[in-house]
């Protein structure tokens, strides 16, 4: 049974009012111009307060955290606290903080996997490619929902081996049955740091796994365009349309430079930090 799209797909956000704070304790984070110190996995943030939420929350963006703001767990935060430890969290049972920090992870591959498979699933796949969609989905939904012990156990490895060539021949069935353009500009794993692509035509392009880092994108056409792994901190997407592109997610659209004028995918929102105009993101 296909599950009701728009419902779950929010169940793939953040949530963090439901969430024991889990991505500020349990990942590790290098000092970098996305985080400032260096934390250990596992290690509260020295940000956190008491009630699992960011004390500078507002100010994440001028203290040196803005990978804070573009980081999207999927929302494996709240699977875990809510799902798999049934609403506990570590301050009040430390016994399950270890076990807690390890689910994490493992949760947030699981969910970004079903992000991407939720779209390919709609795409126009012949079968059996449409029938081994909907099945890797429902196996990976279930994989999601074991107990922590047999959570951490899963080989995240092996799925992405698994799943990556189905996602890749999706999204080539779509840009395929798109009337849009015959034409299709291969950038997959390229290097496009600081790229000039202002206004370019960019229809049915593939970024697979390309490096997007700080290049200028404004008022480019990116439809049916496949973001699959492509890295787009820092990309100026002002005025871009990427209405329907492909495999684009929440975390590469908040790292991204954008504006009001930027045509997103409906199942994406628009960053609140555009709105503020801080553009040296
Ligand atoms: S700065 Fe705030 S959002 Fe970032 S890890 Fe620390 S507490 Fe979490």
């Amino acid at each position: 049974m296909v599950d009701k799209q728009p419902f779950y797909r929010e169940s793939l956000r953040a949530d963090c009012s439901s969430c024991a704070g889990l991505c500020c304790t349990a990942l590790a984070f290098s000092a970098s111009i996305d985080f400032a110190y260096d934390k250990a996995a596992g290690k509260p943030c020295k940000n956190l307060q008491g009630d699992f939420r960011c004390g500078i929350h507002g100010e994440l963006l001028r203290s040196g955290f803005k990978g804070c703001v573009a980081f999207e767990c999927y929302g494996a935060g709240q699977q875990v606290t809510q799902q798999t430890f049934g609403g506990k969290d570590w301050i009040s049972h430390p016994e399950i903080a270890q076990m807690m920090f390890s689910t994490l992870p493992v949760m947030i591959e699981l969910h970004e996997m079903l992000w991407y498979l939720m779209e390919a699933r709609e795409m126009p796949c012949p079968e059996p490619l449409g029938q081994e969609l909907q099945r890797q989905f429902t196996e990976i939904k279930r994989l999601s929902g074991l107990a922590a012990d047999d959570l951490i156990a899963v080989d995240t490895t092996a799925l992405r081996n698994t799943i990556r060539p189905l996602l890749a021949q999706a999204g080539m069935q779509m840009q395929k049955a798109s009337k849009k353009s015959k034409a299709s500009k291969d950038f997959r794993g390229k290097e496009l740091m600081g790229a000039e692509l202002k206004g370019a035509n960019l229809v049915n392009a593939d970024f697979t796994g390309a490096y997007l880092i700080a290049a200028n994108c404004r008022m480019a056409n990116f439809s049916k365009a496949n973001f699959l792994g492509a890295d787009l901190r820092d990309a100026d997407i002002s005025g871009a349309d990427l209405t329907d592109s492909l495999f684009l997610t929440q975390q590469q659209v908040n790292a991204a430079i954008g504006d009001s004028r930027t045509k997103l995918p409906e199942h994406i929102n628009r960053p609140s930090h555009w709105a503020k105009g801080q553009r040296n993101f």
